[in-house]
């Protein structure tokens, strides 16, 4: 109820909807993210945000850019402000493998789908596997929005361990035996083998083959998600899922991380058959990923040095890992443990028993930073004593000081 003049209270808490009793089972699985949440206050300029995953567009060369989109405009403006087709452009995913071959992928352009980010792909992988109730293998940790659209689609998540080599082979079996004997069935294993986000840790790559083998051996897919792939801080590169079998992988890709996010241009590379279906998905969800952004995607690729674009944003992520790895050394109070990652943007911290991450995260906002607490990356309330601490977005000096008020706040809850 409200009184004149009074703003009536916005629906923030589910029982003040209205339509509440309106929604399709599956919208109640869809709850916002803590991470989304965090936005607000982390984008406050006091607050030195180790929260958001954010790329660092600033190394982008704006004017170049800016000429060849009027060119496009100019040039081809006909069909990059028209519809295109669900797959994608003909030039861009040709150019897409390209890019996948340095990470060994064969890809063909006709096995693609051009997605709006990849984001849009996990939405449509899942929508054409999952019905209600079925199980999706996850990492423990997993991406939130990943998270979110498996909930989203009803699945139920259960979380495979992860160790400095990423996902435990040991556990991947178990999980599925665990799933065959109730009788269930688990549709995907959904990993992201490089960089991962939150954990930081890359499988290893003689662990992959084994990964392949027990999936294929149970029968179950894999989605490879693979945002930070070239993000590799030695420009190193890692054979990819998808280079190694080709019949049982999908693999998703982007270039939110390697050119801008904003662009929203992401992909599928899928056996043939499923890649069908996906067409058909990406079509009811979108009718076609936006024309305009993908032949700015192309012609970037076509007109600039994006490989050496890519090596450039390798080492200003480096030192952005190295000041947050070294003030964590410096300052971080004895039984905190962190990863090290070797590419990415993420680092994902273990704090001292005691010590509840979600109940501390007020506190550190006071202090004047930011990070995500850990159970936003788990689907099973685990992640209590973690947190996904990012490096992709502040200067170096400024990662420094976040991680010397967050060390304070950790200090001073120990000792509560
Ligand atoms: N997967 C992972 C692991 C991510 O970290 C992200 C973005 N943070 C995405 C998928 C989605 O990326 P996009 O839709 O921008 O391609």
């Amino acid at each position: 109820m409200t009184t004149p003049g009074q703003q009536p209270e916005r629906t923030g808490s589910r029982s003040l909807d209205p339509h509440l009793r309106r929604y399709a089972a599956r919208a109640g699985g869809m709850t916002a993210s803590e991470v989304r949440a965090l936005f607000a206050v982390a984008s406050r300029p006091e607050v030195v945000s180790l929260a958001g995953g954010m790329p660092n567009l600033a190394a982008l060369p704006l004017e170049s850019l800016s000429e060849q989109v009027g060119r496009i405009i100019a040039e081809e403006g006909l069909t990059a402000l028209q519809y295109g087709s669900a797959h994608g452009v003909p030039l861009l995913r040709e150019q897409i493998c390209e890019v996948m071959a340095l990470e060994g992928i064969s890809g063909h352009p006709d096995d693609l789908v051009v997605t709006v980010g990849s984001q849009m792909a996990l939405d449509l992988v899942t929508r054409i596997f999952c019905d209600p109730g079925d199980i999706v293998l996850a990492e423990g940790p997993s991406y939130v929005g990943a998270l979110g659209t498996f909930a989203s689609y009803q699945a139920e998540v259960r979380h495979v361990v992860m160790d400095a080599d990423g996902l435990v082979p040991e556990a991947l079996r178990a999980a599925l035996d665990a799933a065959k004997q109730a009788g269930r069935r688990v549709k995907f294993l959904y990993t992201i083998p490089n960089f991962n986000n939150p954990a930081g840790v890359t499988m290893a790559v003689a662990r992959r083959a084994e990964v392949l083998d027990i999936c294929a051996a149970h029968d179950v897919l894999v989605v490879e998600d693979n945002p930070y792939g070239l993000l590799g801080f030695d420009g190193q590169v890692y054979p990819a899922l998808r280079s190694m079998d080709r019949d049982n992988v999908i693999y998703l890709g982007s270039f939110s991380k390697t050119f801008a996010s904003g662009l929203r241009v992401g992909w599928a590379l899928a056996p043939h058959a499923v890649r069908e279906k996906l067409v058909l998905a990406a079509e009811s969800a979108a009718l076609c990923a936006p024309t305009l952004n993908q032949m700015v995607v192309s012609r970037y690729l076509a007109t600039h040095d994006w490989k050496g674009q890519i090596k450039s944003f390798q080492t200003m992520y480096r030192e952005r890992r190295d000041a947050l790895i070294s003030g964590l050394e410096q300052h971080m109070p004895a039984g905190c443990s962190w990863t090290n990652p070797d590419g990415g943007f993420f680092v994902w911290m273990t704090v001292p028993e005691g010590v509840d991450t979600k109940a501390m995260q007020p506190r550190a906002v006071t202090a004047r930073v930011a990070y995500v607490p850990g159970t936003g990356f788990y689907a099973d309330g685990f992640g209590s004593r973690q947190m996904r601490l990012s490096f992709c977005y502040p200067p170096p000096e400024r990662i420094s000081e976040g991680v010397r008020r967050l060390a304070g706040v950790l200090a001073q809850e120990i000792d509560l």
